[in-house]
């Protein structure tokens, strides 16, 4: 897959500007290559469509080739569609928090039980793993081995019925002040109705706080339809994804949060206990995608743009052609992306200052309106501008005298500061930017 984008992407590279007709060329092949790395049909078709959509037509930055532009918008929408950060267990004000986790035999339920115990110890809760597996005896076993190696209680009653063992931990829980209860239930090979009536009767007996499905990253599609039928049946918090130190591009990820709308909370990376991290989406994609590497040269050739930005206002500053017109700009930019805050933050002692003269959305479109009153003349030399002056901008831009003069009197604090910062000798250091 790496390979096959890289080329796409190669092709792009050395032409000019994307036309519809380069990012249709683009999309096409990525879609094939989402296809191979597993990604379900529906989710490539609207995904597809998504990016196609916000490439054409868009400017590329300046030191970003089309071919990068494009990644960079694949990569964006990617992390997008699997959602923000969301690692977090729905801890309950009241103890002992239930945590059930499902899924088909051999997803990982077992070590993941056991991983998330010997995460949540180290944060200084105190869990309990319960045995809730009994069809198998070598279940239970496996379950104690392992909260043997974490030192973590393991609670079992044998081949009981798993809602009475499911009811009696809690109790258990609550005698022995352990504040986190994680029941490791039965799989099957396959979803059926025995599984999910199982599920449903633990579910409504105990109350789960937290249902995590865990599902097995290798097992491609098949992750998708499970995930879909758990979500439907029985109701799904958030998911595991296992298994994710294998060498699968891990398509299902990008697949499961479109289709349950479910976050993945986790990710588990191996067989160790300590083998479980935070699902971050951002690093996902690039796994999918497979070039971090290309990623990485995107955001260095991002941070070149904002420096020759900086540049450029240090230039303006130094000749003190700073206008009303460039902080129309600015403040656009803030509007926008909010890459002034970020330069403004590279000049020593300007941030600071600035932040105390937030913009809001609605005096912004006020700000445009009143500039877009003023001749150009007006602009570059605000001085000229007294009361009937105000009286015609401000009738023009529907605005009132009072907001004009303020304006005018906001920029004339802000040229005054960066003459100061003009003649200040940390000024060589702009652009450079302190992170
Ligand atoms: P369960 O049937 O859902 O309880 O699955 P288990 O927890 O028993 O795990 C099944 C197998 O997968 C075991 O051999 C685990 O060691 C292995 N396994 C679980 N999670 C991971 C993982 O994140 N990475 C790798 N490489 N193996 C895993
Ligand atoms: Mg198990």
């Amino acid at each position: 897959l790496s390979e096959k984008l890289q080329e796409t992407f190669k092709r792009l590279k050395s032409k000019g500007k994307l036309t519809e007709a380069d990012v249709n060329e683009a999309m096409r092949e990525v879609r094939m290559a989402l296809l191979e790395a597993d990604v379900n049909f529906k989710v490539v078709k609207d995904f597809v469509a998504k990016v196609k959509e916000r490439s054409i037509g868009q400017e590329v930055l300046e030191s970003l080739s089309p071919g990068q532009q494009v990644i960079k918008i694949v990569n964006e929408e990617m992390v997008a569609l699997m959602g923000g950060v969301s690692s977090k267990i729905n801890i309950s004000s009241k103890p002992p928090t239930v945590i059930m986790l499902v899924g088909l035999q051999g997803a990982g339920k077992t070590t993941h039980g056991a991983k998330l115990a010997n995460m949540l110890k180290k944060q200084g809760k105190h869990p309990l793993l319960v045995a809730c597996d009994i069809y198998r005896p070598a279940a239970i076993k496996q379950l104690e081995v392992l909260g043997d190696q974490i030192k973590v209680p393991v609670f079992s009653l044998g081949q009981e019925n798993p809602v009475k063992i499911a009811l009696a931990s809690l109790e258990h829980a609550l005698s022995q002040g352990l504040d986190v209860v994680i029941i490791d239930t039965a799989g099957r090979l396959h979803i059926n109705e025995e599984l999910m009536g199982e599920l449903k009767d633990i579910k409504a007996a105990v109350k789960p706080h937290e249902i995590l499905l865990v599902v097995d990253a290798m097992t491609g599609q098949d992750a998708v339809n499970v995930a879909e039928s758990f979500h439907g049946d029985l109701g799904i918090d958030g998911i595991i994804m296992t298994k994710l130190d294998g060498d699968t591009r891990g398509g299902a990820a990008l697949s499961v949060k479109a289709v349950t709308g479910c976050p993945i909370k986790f990710a588990g990376i191996g067989e160790k206990l300590d083998a479980i991290e935070p699902f971050f989406p951002d690093r996902m994609a690039s796994r999918i995608l497979g070039m971090g590497d290309v990623l990485t040269l995107i955001e260095k050739a991002q941070e070149a743009f904002d420096e020759k930005q900086a540049r450029e206002m240090e230039q303006k500053l130094r000749k003190q052609e700073f206008t009303l017109d460039d902080f129309l700009d600015q403040m656009q930019q803030i509007k926008k992306m909010g890459p002034l805050g970020s330069l403004l933050e590279m000049i020593p002692g300007a941030g600071k200052q600035l932040k105390d003269a937030q913009i809001d959305e609605k005096d912004m479109s006020h700000v445009e309106a009143i500039i877009h009153s003023m001749t150009q003349e007006e602009r570059r030399k605000p001085a000229l501008i007294k009361d009937s002056r105000k009286r015609r901008i401000a009738k023009g831009s529907g605005t009132s005298v009072q907001e004009v003069g303020r304006l005018l009197k906001q920029f004339e604090q802000m040229q005054k500061m960066m003459k100061q910062f003009a003649g200040a000798p940390g000024m060589g250091m702009m652009g450079k930017g302190k992170k």
